[in-house]
């Protein structure tokens, strides 16, 4: 179990802090405390003459809030039922409180305040009065009253989802947590580059940052506590650690390593346009991984064979509902356009996990990893899948458009989703709308139910996508988040190697290709391996591209055969971890 480490202070007042580094890159900047249970609320004095403008704004935020709980209530209803859906009935009646309402229009021409600030000290402190109540129903009121101000006050504010309008220069964020959706809609022209206290490699957030080419530590404790808001700070997303106050002889060498790292940059560039083919011929396709499709220039400069793995739930997590048909076909279209002339699987929305927004209605679960998630969530809500599909059929007439479905366990959820959107083809047919005549349609292996069954899921699809990340943590049993256990979280155990070797077999006898599209792909250490255990695709975050292009290069199939076997047989991790070094240190040592 891995515990903080101990941070290391200087002579020269700087002080060392050590967590997992989660996205490559060095940012100095001040860094920005941000703890989301805290609404940042600013205190403002406003003239007599602003108080009506102030209460409009208020009246106008009450309704916005009111339509988001109706929608999200409505939702609940359908999904879930009527009972669950009526928690939020309390929260409507918060809205509608006419005392709180009152008691902030009294304030609000006496103290002369920004509303916000009024409204949200209000709130507080009728939540409080409730608490301490001797009525337990009262008490549990308190509580919608905070959330539900939360929600007022973010909404006086006009911003979706998180506030980061508190930033006003460039900054490194340092928080306990991220949601996905948090890093999604980070202000990439402020944010310099994130620390959390939690998390690992492989979550969400992580995936997130590197995706925004944002350095970022994640798992780094005990900062928090001592560091002043606005300290200077200097993140090594490389090595995973943050330096408070570094001082100029720490900057120095940094601004060395960064011109010598930027000279290897140089060399890889010119591997842009090669493919990678392994010494003895074999060749291995190597795409790209996407989660926004605001920027696509990475996929061109970094030389991807097309998008092995476009994430389209980030686009469903923003904002207040789900994006409409229209809207999700020019985002696929913009992908597609960018990766012409190579293919894009657009994954259907892998909502749930960690992956949640309040209009996905997905109750708290004690285990949200093995809930309502995926290809679940989709099959439970036919009418957001189906427009997902319709979506994504009508971009396929584009000519190079592929549909991947998340977190396949077993052959009658294929089937069914299968089902549906053969009916959303038919459907199109019928309206004349167009479409590809043929659209590939494949699976992520990301259960291990479903790589032992890989000979049989492999007869009814066109290719696999093995999803390593959450492959592991089902395999092994190890939250991929939680870097409490994230010692436990390896890639080389034998279990994981002998589960990855078996489905490409499977795919291999039933004709089909099979790719790898989680983090192992970009991790250049475990390149060899995959490289044996017979993949023909990887997708990784564009950066790493021509890394990876340059290993595969390296290598030999033939002899990278032997050694997956050698390593399938050896009982720990560790001792496979060393193989792969050595590998790594004698094939490419210029490129570690
Ligand atoms: C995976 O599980 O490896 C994967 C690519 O999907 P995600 O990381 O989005 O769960
Ligand atoms: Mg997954």
């Amino acid at each position: 179990m891995s515990e903080p480490s101990t941070p290391q202070s200087t002579a020269s007042g700087e002080v060392r802090y050590k967590g997992t580094p989660a996205s490559p890159g060095v940012a100095i900047a001040p860094v920005v405390i941000y703890r989301r249970d805290e609404v940042t609320v600013s205190r403002r004095k406003i003239k007599a003459e602003d108080v009506p403008n102030e209460i409009a704004r208020l009246e106008q935020a009450l309704i916005h809030t009111r339509q988001q709980l109706q929608q999200i209530r409505a939702q609940l209803s359908d999904s879930l039922g009527e009972k669950d859906a009526s928690i939020f009935d309390a929260h409507l009646l918060v809205v509608e409180d006419v005392a709180l309402l009152e008691s902030v229009k009294a304030q609000l021409a006496t103290r002369l305040l920004n509303v916000d600030y009024i409204y949200h000290q209000l709130a507080k402190s009728f939540a409080q009065k409730m608490k301490e109540l001797d009525d337990p129903y009262l008490q549990e009121r308190a509580s919608d009253i905070i959330d539900v101000s939360r929600r007022v006050v973010q909404n006086l504010k006009g911003v979706k989802g998180e506030d980061w309008k508190f930033l006003d220069e460039p900054s490194i964020i340092f928080a306990h947590d991220l949601s996905p959706s948090d890093t999604a809609t980070l202000d990439r022209t402020l944010v310099r580059g994130f620390v959390t206290e939690v998390g690992s490699k492989t979550s969400h957030t992580a995936i997130m940052a590197r995706s925004l080419n944002l350095p970022a530590v994640v798992g780094l404790r005990g900062f928090g506590d001592f560091a002043d808001f606005g300290s200077e700070v200097l993140l090594d997303g490389h090595e995973g650690l943050l330096i408070l106050n570094p001082s100029d002889q720490t900057k120095f060498e940094y601004g060395q390593i960064e011109s010598r790292r930027h000279a290897v940059e140089e060399k890889l560039d010119e591997l842009r346009e090669t493919i990678s083919i392994t010494t003895d011929q074999r060749r291995i396709t190597v795409s790209a991984n996407v989660e926004l499709p605001e920027d696509l220039s990475p996929l061109r400069e970094n030389g991807a064979e097309g998008v092995g793995l476009f994430r389209t739930e980030f686009l469903f997590l923003n904002g207040d509902a789900f994006p409409s048909e229209d809207e999700q076909i020019r985002l696929y279209l913009k992908v597609a356009e960018a990766a012409l002339p190579h293919s894009i699987i657009v994954r259907t929305l892998d909502i749930g996990g960690d992956k949640k927004a309040d209009h996905a209605a997905i109750e708290a679960e004690l285990n949200p990893f093995l809930g309502w998630r995926g290809i679940r969530y989709c099959l439970g809500r036919p009418e957001v899948f189906r427009t997902q599909l319709r979506a994504i059929c009508r971009a396929s007439s584009c000519g190079n458009v592929r549909i991947m479905f998340p977190m396949i366990t077993e052959i009658g959820e294929l089937r069914r989703a299968r089902q549906i959107l053969n009916q959303v083809r038919d459907e199109l047919r019928e309206e004349g709308i167009p479409q590809a005549e043929k659209i590939d349609v494949g699976i992520m292996i990301e259960v291990p139910g479903a790589a032992l069954i890989a000979d049989q899921l492999a007869k009814e699809v066109d290719f696999f996508s093995i999803g390593t990340n959450d492959l592991i943590q089902y395999t092994l049993a190890v939250d991929r988040g939680n870097e409490r256990v994230s010692d436990l979280y390896q890639p080389t155990h034998p279990a994981v190697l002998r589960l990855i070797g078996s489905v490409c077999d499977a795919a291999h006898r039933n004709n089909i290709w099979v790719g790898v599209c989680g983090e192992m792909a970009s991790d250049i250490l475990l390149t060899p391996a995959l490289v044996g255990l017979g993949v023909d695709e990887l997708s990784l975050g564009s950066v790493f591209i021509p890394r990876i292009k340059r290993a595969i290069q390296t290598l030999n199939y033939a002899e990278m055969q032997n050694l997956v076997r050698e390593m399938q047989g050896r009982p720990t991790a560790e001792e496979n971890l060393r193989l792969l070094e050595d590998v790594a240190k004698r094939c490419f040592p210029d490129i570690l």
